[in-house]
Order: structure tokens, then sequence, then C-alpha cells
């Protein structure tokens, strides 16, 4: 099962269940699959609908750090009501908060990639064997300790996986939520704040794996034959080496082959891109990317050791703009050491890219639990003393400050800003960004909206960088914001009526919550 997050963002199927289920039903085992998200169950009733089928083997949660507190909520309630069945936590939360789980109660974590481990787990919980103490990769309470099994090396051929499980079909469909697939695991680069190559070294061995074609056109064809017509390619980086050109063509050319017409979406690192590699991928079927820019400033692309460099992002930013495809660029504006010409360097290529999706221009590096850059903050003594510092507060990002006194006083401004206009992003972005299933006449009202958010920040962030260079402190910057906000309040009125009746043509529902990580 997997419990609700608190998250910004609307419900969307989880593919991790979705492979659990497959690999336990290939070996035998009868597997009931609830999305706690994508059915909208508060904890209490994930706990009910547990209880109410047959008393299991184990109970399994997928989890993020983000949805720890109701799957402890809901753990609890299943221990209440089934006290000997052992529960099990897996997924990034379980593995980078370990200890926090097996503290909150789950009896063992699953560390790392899942597949091969919950197979083994079942096979102890029903026989008795292999032995708990010889399962690779978990952590399990034992007397008043706790044992940590060593890493499970990563499955290295990706075709031998089954594919994933569909029993939320069609709870994902009734969301309008595209459906996602899964061709490739992990990414080559080393950004320093990046819990994906984080995740991906636990296990040791390739960071990057990939299915085949054939497999991955198989999974479409299947999915289309359901019904299915927008899909989320949700590879970490969709084109590592191996694949180039020729891969491109050789998948348009298959899905064109197998006469499979659904509308893909990828997530792509700026470096792989070009026109050729577009072209043939919107002969694919895509039509849309996310894009990790973070940044257009060569010295914090240079800290974040992103492989991209400015050049790579603006040659990438163009060939989306000439094969007209959408693009959510990522950004990542502040971190630890950013400095003002950083920010000029921002300003002028965002407003160079302003139609280009995003949540609005705020934006901070977070220092998640076992990733190099919180590592780094942590030896370099920049991480912030307090519970969130330790990781067991909010949503378990460390804390550090911006360090240069003008670059935090447009910290302080541009994220008073942001928090004040967050959720009118979220809900004009979470269509084209999800993205829900629209028809190609559905998104351009949605864009012109996020343009439009977008050229009034950028206008912010200019009279706020202005200010900073005139001298201003944190508390000048901060009042001059809050007369913006209310200065600028009529637009952000009208702009919510038309992102709302956006939402009621499109028959759409907004039901996310506000954005956690702007506490
Ligand atoms: S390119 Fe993206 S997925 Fe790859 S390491 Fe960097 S942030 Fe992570």
């Amino acid at each position: 099962m997997t419990p609700p997050p608190v998250t910004h963002r609307t419900a969307e199927e989880n593919l991790g269940l979705g492979y659990l289920a497959a690999v336990l039903r290939e070996d035998g085992f009868e597997v009931r699959v609830l999305d706690g998200w994508l059915a909208g169950l508060t904890a209490s009733q994930l706990a009910s609908a547990v209880m109410s089928g047959p008393v299991p083997l184990f109970v399994g949660f997928a989890c993020y750090r983000s949805n720890m507190d109701s799957a402890v909520t809901t753990a609890a309630l299943v221990r209440s009501g089934m006290p000997d069945v052992p529960i099990v936590a897996g997924g990034f939360g379980p593995s980078f908060h370990t200890g926090d789980f097996l503290a909150a109660g789950f009896d063992v974590v699953v560390r790392g990639e899942g597949e091969l481990t919950v197979v083994e787990l079942a096979r102890f919980y029903r026989d008795g064997t292999p032995v708990l103490d010889s399962i690779l990769g978990i952590s399990f309470r034992a007397g008043d300790g706790v044992v940590h099994r060593p890493a499970r090396p990563l499955i290295a051929d990706l075709d031998t996986v089954p594919m994933p499980a569909r029993d939320t079909l069609g709870l994902t469909l009734a969301r309008r939520s595209p459906v996602h697939v899964q061709t490739s695991r992990g990414c080559q680069a080393s950004c320093t704040f990046c819990s994906i190559v984080a995740f991906e070294r636990l296990g040791g061995g390739p960071t990057w794996r990939q299915r085949s074609i054939s497999g991955v056109v198989d999974e479409l064809a299947a999915l289309a034959a359901r019904g299915v017509e927008h899909v989320k390619v949700i590879d970490d980086s969709l084109l590592e080496p191996p694949r180039d050109l020729s891969w491109c063509s050789a998948l348009a050319d298959e899905i064109a082959r197998r006469g499979v017409r659904v509308a893909l979406r990828g997530q792509i690192r700026a470096d792989r891109v070009d026109d050729a590699v577009l072209a043939e991928l919107r002969r694919a079927g895509f039509w849309s990317f996310a894009c990790g820019i973070e940044n257009f400033s060569p010295t914090a692309l240079r800290r974040m050791a992103k492989r991209s460099r400015v050049e790579n992002n603006v040659a990438a930013l163009e060939a989306f703009r000439l094969a007209g495809m959408y693009v959510q660029a990522g950004h990542i504006l502040f971190d630890h050491a950013t400095t003002t010409g950083e920010l000029e360097e921002n300003w002028a290529g965002m407003a160079r890219f302003s139609w280009t999706i995003s949540k609005g221009v705020f934006t901070e590096m977070y220092a998640a639990a076992g990733t190099a850059y919180t590592r780094a903050l942590a030896r370099t003594g920049r991480l912030e003393a307090g519970p969130a510092a330790a990781g067991t507060a909010g949503l378990g990002n460390a804390v550090y400050a911006v360090a240069d006194p003008a670059a935090a006083a447009a910290y302080a401004a541009l994220k008073r800003w942001q928090r004040s206009h967050a959720r009118i992003y979220d809900q004009t972005v979470d269509p084209l960004a999800a993205p829900k299933a629209l028809a190609p006449r559905e998104r351009p009202e949605f864009h012109q909206l996020c343009v439009a958010l977008r050229e009034e920040d950028l206008r912010f962030f200019r009279s706020v960088l202005d200010l900073v260079h005139a001298g201003a402190c944190v508390a000048e910057t901060v009042e001059f914001t809050e007369a913006r906000i209310v200065e600028t309040a009529p637009f952000y009125v009208r702009a919510t009526a038309r992102v709302e009746h956006a939402y009621r043509r499109a028959g759409l529902v907004y039901d996310a919550e506000d954005n956690p990580f702007l506490c």
C-alpha cells in the first residue's frame, strides 16, 4: 500500500507498488494493492481497508519521506487491529531515514531497490526461509538493537522484471492522470543534491540500467489496448549513454511499426538534447519534457556538479522551442553560496525563456538525507542546529543559511513572495507538469496562464535585485515585498479566476495541499 503524502501535486499512480505486486504474483503470492493517494483515503480509511480483507502474511508500505507521518499513523492502526502481522516499509523515505521508520514501529525496512528483497521477505514470512538474517538490503529490529544487513546489488537486467501490475489503472484514468511507464532506472550524472543517484548508489554497480525497446513497446501496446492514451515516462533520465539519436529513431520506428498511439512525456538531461533527438522523440509520441536546467550561472552549476553547462541549458531550451514542445524547466535558484551576480545571471536566463513551465521564480536547494550536498554542508559546519537539521521534523531536509548578506536579502523577499502565490502557481502548472491527460487543444490555455504568472514574477524579481544592489537589508526587502503583494493582489485575483475557469472547462479538480517545502 501507499499512504497519501503531504504534497502540492495531485495524485498519480505509484509504479513501485505495481512492480512489487507483479514480482510477488509471479512467485505465487496473492497481493492486494491499496493506493491511499489515488483513492483519496485517509490513514484510518486505509487501515480499515487493510483490515477488511483476509489476514495477510505481512503489510508493506511504499514510502517517501513526505508520507512518513501518514504511514506511521496507518501502521499503528493496523498493528492495533492485527497485532501479529509484520509491517514493512520500503522506498526512498525508509532507505534514507531507516532509523526513524524502525523507531516508529515498522518491523523491517527495505533499503534500495525492492523487487528481489520483497520476494525473499514474503517467502520468509510464509515458510521461515530464507531467514531474516540472510536477506540482503533490509534493516530490522532485533531485541533492543537494529540489524542492518548488507546492501542488495541492483537488478542488472531490467528485462527480467515483469511488467508492473495495473490494479489502480481505473483510479488513474478517472483522475485524468497519466499512466506511468519506466524504460530505465537511475542516472549516470552525479549532481550533488540528487536523491536519485544517492538511492542508486546504495546497491553499488551501474547507476543507470535500461529495458529493451521491444519490452517497452510491448508495455505501451498493452496499455493502449486498455484505453490508455497518455503516458508519463518516469525515467530519472531518459537518454543516458549508450542511448543516443539512433536509439530514439529505433524507439520511434518500433512504436510506428506496432501502430501504438500514445502521447508521451519524459524527463531528460539538458546536455543530452538536440534538434535531431527531439525530432525523433516527437515521432515516437513525446510532446513534453521535464528538464533539470537548475541554473543559468556557471559557478552555481559547478557547485552542483552538473554535467550541463549554461550553453547546454540554452541550446536545450532553444531546441525545445524549435520543436514546439512544452518543457518544465527545473530550477534551483539559491544554495548556501549564492551571490547577487548569480541571481542576475538567472534573472536574465529566466527572462529569455519565460515561456518555460515552472512554479514561481523562488526555488532553493534541498539538503536531503543521503546526498553529497548535505554531507558537504555537515562537513563544513554549515548545517543549522535544531530538529529539522537532525532530519526528524518537517520533510526531513536539513537547514542551512544563504551566506552572502545581499543574496540573503533577495532570498527573504523572493521566498515571502513565493509563499504568497504558491497555491496559484501549483494549481496552474499541475495540468502541464503532472501532466493531466489533456487533449492538445486544452493545453495552450494553461500554458498562457503559466507565462502570465512568470512575467509578473520576473518583474518582481527585477525590482528585488535593484533593491539589493542599492544596499537593502532583509527587513527592507521584506517590507517592499509585503507592499508589492498588496499592490499586485488584483492581478492574482483575476489570474485565480482564469485558472479556475480553465479547470472547469477541462473537467479537472485541484485537490492538493499547500506546498510543504515553503515552511
Ligand atoms: S541529471 Fe537529474 S537525475 Fe541525474 S544526477 Fe542530476 S539531478 Fe539527478
